[in-house]
């Protein structure tokens, strides 16, 4: 155990992690793996090849600049941070004194259990290991990890630097200890640490704004309202900065349809019916949302930014 002055919050707090690897370096590992280094531990990012790890390093240089103009970070702090920060894509090296492992590989059952059943045979005894994923429970590996008690789900949102959330989620073997252990480590790389006290598939956030989203786009395939109409309900009556729809172009539309789609060929006939209304109506049209500077609104200036759209 060693006690950690963490600069920017402040306070003391004790963290038992010192040397972190981050396994997977894409959209999510790469910004996890940079975000740890900036608030201070030394970080190993891996990935399965050199071609990984040159993205990965690209992906890096590109998130500096968004910590100087979203956190007006300096850029003496932004270059300490890759300073702190090795990459290779030889696991046994990767792990050799990690404390903790934070997995954030494709969302693939098969990929993740090979790679706690590789990742379980190289780690020292003492390392954690945390999954990042979105949708898969810790107990569907546990077993294939060789140390269940030293696993759990550590969930990040994107663009974590701003976004963030950190949900933290245990499975029925998972030591109390290192939950509380892995809680101070979420609050010592900036995050906002959230407990859950169960196995919940998605989590808190997702288990609120799936069925959210999901009612929301009930109501428009229903004809009962407009997008503007229903996201003006929501954001007038809740306070809320952004309506359903408004968070559906931030998500996608594509992820929106690939749900519904994936719902409808399961047989809900509404769900199929929902796809076809996003397929012909927005995505066929090159409305993907915020991505594509246009969704349910159109960007940069979307019409529920305007200080009009809630006066009536
Ligand atoms: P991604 O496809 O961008 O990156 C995956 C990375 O893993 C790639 O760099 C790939 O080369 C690497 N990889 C593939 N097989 C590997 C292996 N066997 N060992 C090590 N690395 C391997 O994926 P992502 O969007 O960063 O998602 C990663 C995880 O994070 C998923 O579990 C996902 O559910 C979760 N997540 C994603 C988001 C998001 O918004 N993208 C948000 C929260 C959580």
């Amino acid at each position: 155990m060693r006690s950690f002055i963490n600069k920017n919050w402040q306070r003391r707090m004790t963290i038992n992690y010192k040397n972190i690897t981050v396994a997977g370096s894409g959209v999510l590992g790469s910004q996890i793996a940079y975000q740890t280094a900036f608030k201070g531990f030394n970080v190993v990012v891996y990935d399965i090849n050199d071609e990984a790890i040159d993205r990965a390093k690209e992906r890096v240089a590109k998130l500096k600049p968004r910590y100087q103009t979203d956190l007006g970070a300096s850029e003496e702090d932004v270059n300490a941070a890759t300073n702190r920060m090795s990459f290779t894509s030889d696991l046994s090296k990767a792990v050799a004194d990690a404390d903790l492992v934070i997995e954030a590989i494709p969302e693939v059952v098969q990929i993740k259990l090979d790679f706690y059943k590789e990742l379980g045979k190289v780690a020292p005894e003492k390392t954690i290991f945390a999954t990042n994923s979105s949708t898969l429970l810790p107990s569907q590996f546990s077993e294939a990890t060789g140390r269940p008690e030293k696993f759990l789900a550590l969930h990040f949102a994107n663009e974590i630097w701003t976004n963030n959330t950190a949900e933290i989620m245990g499975h029925p073997g998972t030591d109390s200890k290192v939950f509380d252990d892995l809680v101070e480590f979420a609050k010592a790389i900036g995050m906002v640490a959230l407990p859950l006290h169960k196995e919940q598939p998605g989590y808190i956030l997702n288990s609120l704004l799936v069925p959210f989203l999901e009612a929301a786009q009930t109501l428009l395939l229903k004809e009962v309202a407009d997008p503007e109409t229903i996201d003006k309900t929501w954001m007038i009556a809740t306070g809320a900065p952004k309506g359903p729809f408004a968070i559906l172009d931030v998500v996608g539309i594509k992820t929106a349809y690939n749900i519904a789609h994936g719902k409808g060929r399961a047989g809900n006939e509404g769900s199929a019916m929902l796809a076809n209304l996003l397929k012909t109506q927005y995505i066929d049209k090159g409305k993907l949302g915020v991505e594509t500077g246009e969704g349910f609104y159109k960007y940069p200036n979307p019409s529920y930014e305007d200080p009009e759209f809630l006066q009536s």
